[in-house]
């Protein structure tokens, strides 16, 4: 029987207050709106990104809400005016979008800053009617980055959904919404290491591993990889990187360190750390006269990034990217072919370390907290 049109009453993880366990709760979605979708969540893991929100310490919080962003589904209705997919579509919802009208999204020069639909973690609710899809007795919970997957079924904008092959596997796939994108495309697409440069990644949790991966597709010639956390190291191990820096293990600034290392420093560094501190030591870790330094880890709200200017004159450039550069409905589809026709030389089984069922959806928390661990896939319907 149809649920089109009617509320649909589901379990989902619920964050009621910062820092508290999630509790498993049935909860009422309501049907999608103009141009909304929604979508029966088989799969969903864990990015830092949920964690910090969870956490909210130097973070906004707005809570009760319903956190995930990386995950994968079946669309089970569509809203009004949504024709790119229909119930059935195996799809991947973003957590920033694309709305293919804006000046960005028509832009040549812009990936995914769509003005529409561009990352906000701080909004809760739905930007058809300014209010939530989701409720418990009528008492309205948040969403997260208009995705909110930590949920049996979620109502997400057209523009956040990427519609993928269905032949996809779709708990392989799960990553691609987010982590593995967002590393790999922050080499691939924006660092852009020629073959035989050498490449600093900072942090090796999945993001970083996938920046690492794209560097060793890049043909990099050495690939340092640096986190504070030692057994980070074994894992990375998997992944061929050779060369480790606990900057805790050093006296002076990591980026000295990796300057001595190199003669004057990498090619292009990656920074996958959400540390304003390591930021910063990935800047200046690159060589002056062409280095280039990528940052990706999610800043708190206060901090700021200082750099003598001088480093910059030196002919070193600084970049920041979001979802890799990608454009979640224009790449996605592609990038999930590519991976199914092995043409992306990733191994998706190496970043699922851990599954678990949803009613343990605390562990995954757990894993990421103490580091354990890259991604640990939750399953919906377990
Ligand atoms: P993770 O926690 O699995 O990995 C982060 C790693 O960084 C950990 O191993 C940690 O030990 C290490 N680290 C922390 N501080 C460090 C420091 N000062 N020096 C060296 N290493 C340090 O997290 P993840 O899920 O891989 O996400 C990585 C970052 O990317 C997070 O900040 C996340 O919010 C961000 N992110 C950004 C985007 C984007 O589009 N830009 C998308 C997703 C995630
Ligand atoms: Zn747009």
């Amino acid at each position: 029987m149809s649920t089109a049109g009617q509320v649909i009453r589901c379990k989902a993880a619920v964050a009621w207050e910062a820092g508290k366990p999630l509790s498993i709760e049935e909860v009422e979605v309501a049907p999608p709106q103009k141009d909304e979708v929604r979508i029966k969540i088989l799969f969903t893991a864990l990015c830092h990104t949920d964690v910090y929100y969870w956490e909210c310490k130097g973070y906004t919080p707005l809570f009760p809400r319903i956190l995930g962003h990386e995950a994968s589904g079946i669309v089970e209705s569509v809203g009004e005016g949504v024709t790119d997919v229909k119930p059935g579509d195996h799809v991947l919802p973003i957590f920033t979008g694309e709305c293919k009208e804006c000046k960005h999204c028509l832009s040549e020069e812009s990936n995914n800053m769509c003005d529409l639909l561009r990352i906000n973690c701080d909004r809760g609710v739905m930007l058809a009617d300014g209010k939530t899809r989701f409720s418990i007795n009528g008492k309205p919970i948040y969403h997260f980055v208009g995705t909110s997957t930590f949920s049996q079924y979620t109502v997400v904008h057209i523009g956040q959904v990427a519609k993928i092959n269905p032949t996809a596997p779709l708990d392989k796939v799960c990553p691609i919404s987010c982590g593995i994108c967002t590393g790999f495309g922050a080499t691939v697409n924006v660092a852009k290491p020629k073959k035989g440069q050498t490449v600093a990644i900072f942090g090796l949790g999945a993001v970083g591993l996938a920046a690492a991966e794209g560097a060793r597709i890049c043909g990099a010639s050495r690939i340092i990889a640096v986190d504070l956390n030692p057994r980070r190291f074994e894992e990375a191990k998997r992944f061929g990187i050779t060369e480790f820096v606990n900057p805790k293990d050093y006296d002076k600034p990591v980026q000295e360190v990796i300057v001595e290392m190199t003669g004057g420093g990498v090619d292009r560094s990656v920074e996958c750390t959400g540390s304003v501190q390591a930021m910063i030591s990935a800047f200046e870790c690159v060589h002056d006269g062409w280095g280039v330094c990528v940052l990706v880890g999610v800043p708190k709200k206060d901090d700021a990034f200082m750099t003598h200017p001088l480093n910059l004159l030196s002919e070193r450039t600084l970049k920041g990217a979001f979802y890799g550069n990608y454009k979640p409905r224009t790449d996605i589809p592609m990038v999930v072919d590519k991976y199914l026709n092995k043409e992306l030389g990733l191994d998706m089984d190496k970043f699922i370390t851990h599954s678990v069922p949803f009613a343990d959806i605390n562990k995954a928390f757990d894993y990421m907290l103490q580091g354990i661990g890259l991604r640990c896939m939750i399953h919906l319907d377990a």
